[in-house]
């Protein structure tokens, strides 16, 4: 157990484990004329704005777009079309996501909702007695994208390109073509089975009937050209245009290779859909965790909720250590459970407030409290603890690394934090035909049902619960800190327990990112990273806590502000492959 104060014993311990091996903070600067950007690395420390992603061509692309003179949110779209090309499988146009963006002329946090949206035709039953695995493969899984309105919307607010000059970048990597690495060869390799049975993904994706070659260069001409089209149309080509039409097409008919025993279900997405979409700006989250503001993504997505109630829960406790931030989690997410979906009357400003999380923390004690557990009653009057028992509740499943996030901060002191998803690894698996993008399954993410009273069935125009948690943390009003990961409902633990390392056990936002995780989500069991279970396992055990191995959680992005114009930014130095860092320049 860790004291607020005494985090520096932590932080020793920590480093000393085997997952921060890895080279932590503080590479040294590049030099001058010393060109970083030509090498992937986790971690870079300068000025001039910066940029972290999980893949060198995205960051590179949102460091050309910086050095040219762009603006944070520029080079975010940039990078986030990049991420389309050579992170297909977590990203795309026809995704969608969010961005918490902090503009430092106004001092303010924004945000902006590209969340897929259900179609019209949409009920509470309408994913109900569908097999899982089935949905995912599926037209009907398929949301309205959110992504390119929102990066519509994110550039004519607060951008200084045209679509059309942001998705240049990307198109120049659609076209030269990437080099496939062991990441992509696996992505595409544990989508085969599903890919070999659509026509259009077959084509793109499993050339002449093979996985691309680890070292090969893949290009995507049809997404190159798409882009292109889509900067000198405009948003307008698919929110009802051609494109949108094709969509709805493919949506309606999935392209099943002739001979296939596949059954892919048919959506529900008509072009008066498309046309109907928004991206939304939405006011932020805030909670504020000792002199820190901590901005995130508000409902429909539970980030903001989740991440802000846990803190608050740990604040409340005399002492934070790893039990503390496993019980705050589980007990925040029997909250997100209850109260959090795209319904009126979602009880944001209660499930934030100090006195439910006083209520909520009063529970937590020497020993575990047993999972799944109720949730509490944001009702705005607190007292003693109630006695809440157990529910039952039906197991999470394991979530995979699914998704991406980005950083960006440019000379001006603009900073976003941008999750995009496509949900699956690979999305719904269906590419629009000579188009060169999959579509996503964000549907998933509703409750299939029966489930009454559940805030998260699917509905008519609605958007599914998100988990997604892109934040930003300000301090005395200047931006600290922008952290964010993929990985379903593992996004929230990976976002706390950064910002727990970071501020409870006295790591740098480097040792923050790369030490071991655990991810409590009100489940009786924890699932934890090898090296949290060698650290953690006897000590959290004999509380009555049950660790269970899952290889691999998140793959996060944060950049740290340091004063004087100075940022650290940060990617995975081994998750997924690891990440790219870069900075615009090593000096002032
Ligand atoms: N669909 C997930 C969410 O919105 C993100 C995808 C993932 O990371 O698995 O929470």
């Amino acid at each position: 157990m860790i004291g607020r104060g005494s985090a520096v014993l932590a932080a020793a311990i920590l480093a000393g484990s085997s997952v921060l091996l890895v080279r932590p903070a503080a590479a040294a600067p590049p030099g001058p004329g010393q060109q970083q950007q030509q090498e992937k690395r986790p971690v870079a420390e300068g000025y001039g704005g910066a940029v972290a992603t999980v893949d060198l061509d995205a960051s590179k692309a949102a460091l050309g777009v910086l050095r040219r003179g762009g603006n944070a949110i520029d080079a975010a779209v940039a990078a986030a079309a990049t991420l389309g090309v050579t992170e297909p499988y977590s990203a795309g146009l026809a995704g969608g996501g969010y961005i918490v963006y902090y503009d430092a002329r106004h001092r303010r946090v924004h945000t902006i909702d590209g969340r897929e949206t259900a179609p019209k035709a949409m009920r509470p039953t309408s994913l109900e007695g569908i097999p899982f695995d089935d949905a995912v493969t599926s037209g009907l899984s398929a949301g309205v994208p959110g992504s390119v309105a929102q990066w519509e919307l994110a550039l004519r607010r607060f951008g200084t390109l045209s679509l059309g000059e942001a998705l240049k970048p990307a198109i120049e990597v659609a076209s030269r073509g990437f080099t496939v690495d062991q990441t992509f060869h696996d992505q595409t390799a544990s989508n085969a089975a599903r890919f070999k049975d659509l026509t259009s993904t077959a084509k793109l994706y499993l050339p002449g009937g093979a996985l691309p070659a680890v070292g090969s260069t893949f290009r995507n001409p049809e997404l190159a050209d798409t882009y292109r089209q889509l900067g000198r149309r405009g948003g307008s080509w698919l929110y009802g245009g051609r494109l949108g039409a094709e969509i709805v097409a493919t949506v309606k008919r999935p392209p099943v290779t002739p001979g296939s025993t596949r059954t892919v279900r048919p959506g529900l997405m008509e072009l008066s859909d498309l046309a109907a979409y928004r991206a939304v700006e939405r006011a932020p989250t805030r909670v504020t965790y000792e002199d820190n503001d901590v901005y995130g993504m508000p409902p429909a997505s539970s980030g903001g909720s989740t991440v802000g109630e846990a803190l608050n829960i740990l604040q409340a406790l005399p002492r934070v250590g790893v039990h503390e931030y496993l019980e705050a989690s589980k007990l925040a997410f029997a909250d997100r459970g209850k109260y959090v979906g795209d319904i009126p009357g979602v009880p944001l400003r209660q499930l934030l407030s100090e006195g439910f999380a006083k209520e909520r923390a009063c529970l937590v004690g020497e020993r575990a409290i047993p999972a799944p557990a109720a949730p509490g009653d944001p009702d705005g009057s607190y007292g003693p603890c109630r006695a809440v028992p157990p529910e039952s509740q039906k197991p999470t499943p394991a979530e995979g690394p699914e998704t991406t996030h980005l950083v960006v901060a440019d000379r001006w002191g603009n900073v976003v934090a941008y999750n995009i998803t496509i949900e699956s690894t690979g999305g719904n698996g269906i590419v629009v035909p000579g188009r060169g993008f999959l579509l996503n399954n964000e549907l998933t993410d509703f409750t299939f049902g029966p489930a009454p009273g559940d805030p998260n069935l699917p509905g008519p125009g609605k958007r599914p619960r998100s988990s997604m948690a892109p934040t930003i943390v300000l301090k005395n009003g200047e931006p600290l800190l922008a952290v964010g990961s993929p990985g379903g409902s593992t996004i929230i633990t990976t976002v706390l327990q950064i910002l727990v390392n970071r501020w409870d056990f006295g790591m740098t936002l480097p040792q923050a990112l790369a030490a071991p995780r655990a991810t409590q989500r009100n489940t009786a069991q924890t699932q934890a990273e090898q090296g949290f279970i060698d650290r953690y396992g006897p000590e959290l055990t004999a509380r009555g806590h049950s660790l269970v191995l899952n290889p691999e959680i998140g793959a996060a992005t944060g950049l740290e502000f340091l004063g004087g114009g100075r940022v650290q930014a940060v990617a995975e130095p081994v998750r997924r492959g690891g990440g790219s860092a870069l900075v615009v320049s090593g000096h002032r």
